[in-house]
């Protein structure tokens, strides 16, 4: 059960004071208090842990400063929807806007390899009027010969030039908790030129621990990958770690399963999640189609595989589009088979634009059919 608090409900008032004693002598009940930052006011959740089934709601509503009661009906406790429209969903970081209602594009290298290469991205993406991006300075690699990643030696050649190009969010993999201390002092040494939000790859999408870590800290919020080998409801769970360690400000990324089903695709996409995602939780739905598909083949029409799986996210609603783009991808360090190059960004872009447009006719017949009913 969660209730939550009327967003007036200072912590040291005396109504907070009364429903919190009210509530930590329920027996057998612990109560455990949540911050949750909207986008434009902070609200106090205090989750109910233990047999909360005998427990009346309406006599908790009617404790002061309770605004509502919601009874949790499935798992995912704090990121959960529990068929309650009217709770906070989204975040704002660094001024840029994430909910489940509208749409980001974080185009960029899949790893860093050269400045040159990053100010030549960055650039096109200036010039495209974007101000999110990705870049890989820690890479998980399948092979322990491989490129790794440039690690925090590029970080401040990374944050100045997103600093000089307006890039307000870099989504940037971690795979070590020290990865997050690296990242905050740079940041800061470079006088935060950018933000940062921290991505949790597909590899570690269970890696508890990392996952602790990176919940415990709150000042990035977290691009959560789906496990490709493990189930949603388990990925589910692994964004639930994140938020049930105090950082309920994550995004959930599908990026395809593993299986030879897919083939000759790099993965089998799974992007009809999307609207599941919306439906079981609050958290805004990022797809990444580059990592899905794998490949720049274009098929027929003209369209390259990894836009037609963009779009195929996009139309069922994504908030967030993740792609892997290079200024030469013969060059790149990691993953130039399923990088689009420079000059097709605008393409992208407006091919996005087109899904989104398309999107949001399928909402407004949607309401329609609903309201004549
Ligand atoms: C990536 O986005 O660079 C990446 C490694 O993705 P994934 O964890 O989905 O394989
Ligand atoms: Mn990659």
């Amino acid at each position: 059960m969660i209730v939550i608090l009327g967003s007036t409900v200072e912590d040291h008032s005396e109504e907070y004071r009364l429903t919190l004693d009210y509530l930590a002598r329920l027996p057998g009940i612990a109560a455990r208090v949540h911050k949750v930052q909207g986008t434009q006011q902070a609200l106090t959740e205090i989750y109910l842990i233990g047999d909360t089934k005998t427990l009346a709601a309406e006599e908790i509503e009617a404790l002061p400063g309770v605004e509502r009661v919601v009874r949790i009906s499935e798992e995912y406790r704090i990121l959960g929807r529990h068929r309650d429209e009217r709770r906070v969903s989204g975040f704002e970081y660094n001024g840029v806007l994430f909910s489940q209602d509208n749409l980001n594009v974080f185009a960029g290298l899949c790893a860093v390899d050269t400045p040159e290469h990053v100010e030549l991205m960055l650039k096109a993406l200036r010039e495209h009027q974007q101000v999110c991006t990705r870049m890989g300075a820690y890479k998980p690699r399948t092979n322990p010969y491989s490129f790794q990643g440039h690690g925090k030696s590029c970080l401040p050649y990374v944050f100045d030039l997103a600093g000089k190009y307006g890039i307000k969010v870099i989504a940037m993999e971690v795979t070590h908790e020290s990865h997050v201390d690296e990242i905050h002092e740079c940041l800061e040494q470079t006088g935060q030129a950018t933000g940062v939000m921290l991505q949790i790859g597909t590899r570690n999408t269970q890696n508890f621990e990392l996952l602790k870590a990176v919940g415990r800290q709150q000042e990035f919020p977290v691009l959560l990958k789906r496990g490709f080998g493990i189930t949603l409801n388990e990925s589910l769970n692994a964004a639930e770690y994140l938020a049930s360690e105090g950082n309920s400000r994550v995004v959930f990324c599908l990026r395809g399963v593993k299986t030879n089903m897919g083939d000759p695709h790099r993965n089998l996409v799974d992007f009809s999640h999307v609207p599941v995602l919306k439906r079981l939780t609050r958290m805004p739905v990022c797809v990444d189609p580059s990592h899905s598909v794998g490949t720049r083949e274009r098929s027929p029409d003209g369209l390259y595989d990894l836009m037609h799986a963009t779009a195929q996210g996009v139309v069922a609603g994504a908030n967030l589009v993740l792609a892997d783009f290079h200024p030469v991808p013969s060059k790149a360090l990691v993953d130039g088979p399923q990088a689009m190059l420079l000059d097709e960004l605008g393409w992208f872009l407006a091919d996005v634009a087109a899904a989104r447009d398309c999107y949001e006719k399928r909402q407004k017949l949607a309401e329609t059919h609903h309201a004549k009913r």
